[in-house]
């Protein structure tokens, strides 16, 4: 890693979930020094997530164009980060989507004629995989999982390890400009990249932005039983996490400010088993999480330079898909900070492209 010249430094990122983590790998292979400020991921959405990467992640099953580069870049960034750290955080794994009832299975009959979505989706499923329900389906076949926990700890190590890590919240009120940039209690950056998730929603200068927030909850299991090595979803969705645990999740809501988990999400979600798996399954709880999904209205990510003085830069709004579009996302930020190139037009809420919508 670069390391940051006494107090000087290219980046502040603030935030180290996902996108904030992301940012700084891809910050550092451009040979650009940093330093990242977060007190813990107490309430992060990464932390609550089930790292699931699916190249078709909602119900509605809309595909960001071009679906197949995305993948690969993803998929390489990941394996890449995995070397990098040391630390085992990607792993595919077949999804299988089974449908919720007819007016579904039509669409998704229709939509596979899409080119992009033909090459990631199977035939529909014949007969039903060992161990899941045996409503109609078919198979994601390009999907897989990352270990956000793992990446998010083995990220801050990296981080400590090289005296790039300020544990400590940064309130963007208390950043200055600077001569150099921006100067945050001793520390001079060039540019600020704020990554704070749904908290970032709350900014005045943030507040309009077309956001869409959800509160989702979500648990991690135990069985006794033989459980399908195959991630299944019918709207929740059931995701293998080692050979013992697994992911539920999650229940979407719009109590935003509630951090803590409750009893009917669990009720909920406990119950969705039966619509996934085969025969009664009853499963140990073990952890129950919550956190605030950050998502956009257009389903497309924040990644854009905020208008005005000083020099700040916002990388937000993944939305459901933070494994596919995070690693997208931090690197083309990270060569426009590096090399001056241009960011997407349609990642710039205020940008022209919005304005005239
Ligand atoms: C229940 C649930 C399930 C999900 N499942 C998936 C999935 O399977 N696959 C997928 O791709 N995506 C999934 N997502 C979405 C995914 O979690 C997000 O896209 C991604 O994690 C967002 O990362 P982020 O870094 O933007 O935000 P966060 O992970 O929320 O990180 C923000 C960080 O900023 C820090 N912070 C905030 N304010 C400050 C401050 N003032 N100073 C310093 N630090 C600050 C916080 O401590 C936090 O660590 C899921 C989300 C939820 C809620």
């Amino acid at each position: 890693m670069t390391k940051p010249s006494a107090n000087r430094v290219d980046a502040l990122i603030v935030g180290q979930g996902l996108a904030g983590s992301l940012l700084a790998h891809a910050l550092d292979s451009e040979g650009l020094s940093v330093a990242v400020a977060d007190p813990g991921h107490g309430g992060s959405a990464s932390m609550a997530a089930a790292g699931a990467m699916n190249p078709c992640a909602s119900a509605r099953y809309t595909a960001p164009a071009p679906l197949d580069l995305w993948l690969d870049h993803a998929v390489s960034t990941w394996q890449g980060l995995e070397r990098r750290l040391d630390t085992p955080l990607f792993q595919p794994q077949l999804l299988c989507r089974l449908f919720r009832d007819a007016r579904e299975a039509g669409r998704v009959k229709r939509q596979r004629r899409h080119p992009a979505l033909a090459r990631v989706v199977s035939a529909p499923v014949a007969g039903s995989p060992p161990g899941l329900s045996t409503a109609p389906g078919h198979v994601l076949i390009r999907s897989a999982r990352v270990d956000l926990p793992a990446f998010l700890a083995a990220t801050r190590q990296w981080l400590a390890a090289r005296g790039a890590l300020r544990e400590r919240s940064c309130h963007p009120d208390d950043v200055a400009p600077s001569a150099y940039g921006i100067s945050w209690r001793g520390i001079d950056a060039r540019v600020l990249v704020l990554c704070q998730g749904a908290v970032a929603a709350r900014h005045p200068g943030l507040r309009r932005l077309p956001w869409r927030l959800s509160r989702g909850e979500a648990l991690y299991l135990e069985a006794d039983d033989e459980w399908p090595d195959m991630a299944v979803s019918r709207g929740p969705s059931l995701i293998p996490v080692d050979g013992e645990r697994y992911w539920l999740g999650a229940t979407y809501g719009r109590e935003l400010q509630n951090p803590l988990p409750g009893t009917r999400a669990r009720t909920t979600l406990l119950a969705s088993l039966e619509q996934l798996l085969a025969g009664t399954p009853a499963p140990r709880v073990i952890a129950q999480h919550v956190g605030v999904r950050p998502g956009s209205r257009t389903e497309l990510p924040f990644c854009c330079r905020v208008p005005g003085k000083p020099p700040v830069y916002l990388l937000n709004g993944l939305g459901s898909r933070g494994t596919l579009l995070g690693p997208r996302c931090a690197t083309t930020l990270s060569r426009h900070l590096a090399h001056g190139t241009a960011l997407p037009p349609e990642w710039n809420p205020w940008g022209e492209t919005w304005r005239s919508a």
